[in-house]
């Protein structure tokens, strides 16, 4: 637990959210600003920066990440047609909130990834 991290505060149960899916080491909730018609964020309930530090850090909860956004792609009805996983990382990459999570989004064409 970070006391200043927004998705420390979900997993603490300080702020609200709704959870689709929740195992020992990871929670899956529905993003606040939806881009797609399902957009769940999925990630480790301990803390790490970004996707480069758990992955370097814990192989092993990167990979049940990995499983339980596959597992939220499944329930949600989006496997038929396809999605997007996607990590977004550092400032280039457009990450705002620094806590490592996956977005799983779909349910609809979502296009080229960069226009
Ligand atoms: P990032 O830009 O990859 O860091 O994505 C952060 C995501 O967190 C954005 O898509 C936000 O809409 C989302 N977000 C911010 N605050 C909350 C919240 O309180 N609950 C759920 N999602 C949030």
């Amino acid at each position: 637990m970070t006391d200043d991290c927004l998705f420390c505060k979900i997993v603490a149960g300080e702020i609200p959210a709704t959870v689709v899916r929740e195992t020992g080491t990871t929670l899956a909730f529905r993003d606040i600003a939806p881009k797609a018609p399902v957009h769940v964020l999925v990630i480790p309930k301990e803390h790490f920066g970004d996707v480069v530090t758990l992955a370097e850090a814990d192989g092993k909860l990167m990979a049940e990440v990995m499983e339980t956004a596959a597992v939220v792609a499944e329930h949600e009805g989006l496997t038929t047609d396809g999605f997007r996983l996607i990590f977004n990382t550092g400032p280039y990459g457009g990450q705002e909130v620094a806590h490592a999570h996956a977005h799983v989004l779909g349910g609809a064409p979502l296009g080229p990834m960069l226009a």
